[in-house]
């Protein structure tokens, strides 16, 4: 018999009741340490006190009014968004899905607007991660997303990983923009290199196409950079953003340039929810904790520590882990077992972890995570690894 809740999740047996920082507890007490922060969400942890506070006290005011009105949050989140990176203008989604819905139709009305409505092909990348909604699966282009479900929204191209010159190849007068991922996040953790987005905006520029970012997991302060394409010296004309944005409340946006978003004028687009009073004020205050040099430099350095330690597991797991790869607080182990069996005896050392194509392990703790918390994380971590290697299998081969 069918569940109450639809089952498209493998659930792993855990319920959590409550967080607490870097930690989710259970209702028995059992304390385990968050390094997938549901999935790059919870970018300050659980119960963050100033994200609390700011919840409520937006409760206690006005929930929801519709965007048919100025809501006063969304106007400040706005400018704080624009003031900070190369936007122009912000269209508030409740997803990481609705931002790439959003910026489909941006990009094709653009080019109508612009006497060229045969202008609607987006090139992407294998591997990439855009949402589940029909424009989201046909951007990415997996079989393992599109199967089963009809027709695909016409107009969408994939091209190997970082391949530029297979991106060149694919443009034609049909072409509307460029679409990618700085770093892969459901792909395996796999960033783009500084000269392959650098590649991408020149050939954006040449051939006058937009280019859209999906900062959706990379995003947010996770690199150690407010958005990871900062990195690269490079600017997008249009951004999506979600997960770290809300800290945990559901909240996307859209951000862009005056030119790309100029055919979106009234009528062209709307949300009943996006936008809405509790998640612009909590991802305000998100914004005002983690677009700071000292927290985003806190963040680089944090991940160096990280990262120094998954190094020295690979060097001394080497039957069990292959590499570290990514960058700031978004990285990836993959693995030599498969990565389900990290994860599982990850969880087995009371530590959490996501998994990720390309058999890697997503590491994307809360962007605060204490030093103390990183060297416990690295520890049970080594259990986990432990467990798996070959040497530990012996050993409780003879044990038996
Ligand atoms: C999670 C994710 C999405 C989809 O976001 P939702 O909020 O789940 O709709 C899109 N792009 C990337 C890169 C993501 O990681």
């Amino acid at each position: 018999m069918i569940s109450s809740i639809l089952p498209t999740y493998a659930r792993a047996p855990l319920t959590f009741v409550r967080g607490e920082g870097s930690w989710l507890i259970e209702e028995n007490g059992e304390r385990y340490l968050d390094l997938g922060a549901g999935i790059a969400v919870n970018a300050l942890g659980h119960a963050h006190p100033r994200l609390v506070e700011t919840l409520t006290e937006q409760a206690s005011r006005v929930w929801h009014m519709s965007n048919l009105y100025h809501i006063p949050a969304q106007e400040a989140l706005a400018d704080a968004l624009v003031g900070a990176t190369f936007a122009d203008t912000v269209f508030f989604t409740n997803s990481g899905t609705e931002a790439c819905e959003l910026s489909v139709k941006m990009a094709r009305k653009y080019w109508f607007d612009r006497d060229a409505p045969e202008r609607v092909e987006i090139i992407g990348f294998q591997g990439a991660f855009h949402g589940r909604s029909a424009a989201g699966i046909a951007a990415a282009g997996s079989e393992k997303l599109v199967k089963g479900f009809g027709p695909l929204l016409p107009g969408f191209h994939q091209v190997p990983f970082g391949d530029l010159a297979a991106v060149e190849a694919l443009i034609s007068e049909k072409t509307a923009a460029i679409i990618a991922e700085p770093i892969q996040g459901e792909g395996g953790i796999l960033p783009m290199d500084d000269a392959t987005l650098q590649g991408l905006r020149a050939l954006a520029d040449r051939h006058a196409l937009l280019l859209i970012l999906d900062e959706v997991q990379c995003g947010m302060g996770r690199t150690g950079k407010l958005f990871a394409h900062e990195w690269a010296g490079i600017s997008p004309d249009i951004m999506m953003v979600a997960k770290g944005i809300g800290g945990g409340f559901p909240i996307g946006a859209v951000l862009a340039t005056e030119n790309a978003a100029s055919g979106m004028v009234a009528g062209t687009h709307g949300s009943t929810y996006g936008g809405n009073p509790l998640g612009c004020a909590v991802a305000g205050t998100v914004m005002e904790i983690v677009n700071t040099p000292e927290f985003l430099g806190d963040v680089s350095r944090k991940a160096g520590l990280l990262r120094q330690g998954l190094e020295g597991l690979v060097a001394a797991y080497p039957d069990v882990l292959e590499e570290v790869r990514g960058t700031g607080l978004m990285l990836g182990l993959k693995c030599k077992v498969p990565n389900l069996d990290l994860v599982r005896a990850g969880c087995d050392a009371r530590l959490l972890t996501v998994g990720a194509a390309d058999n890697a392990v997503r590491l994307l703790p809360p962007l605060n995570i204490s030093e103390d918390d990183i060297a416990e994380a690295l520890r049970r971590l080594e259990t986990a690894v432990a467990a798996l290697s070959a040497g530990a299998g012996a050993t409780d081969q003879n044990a038996e």
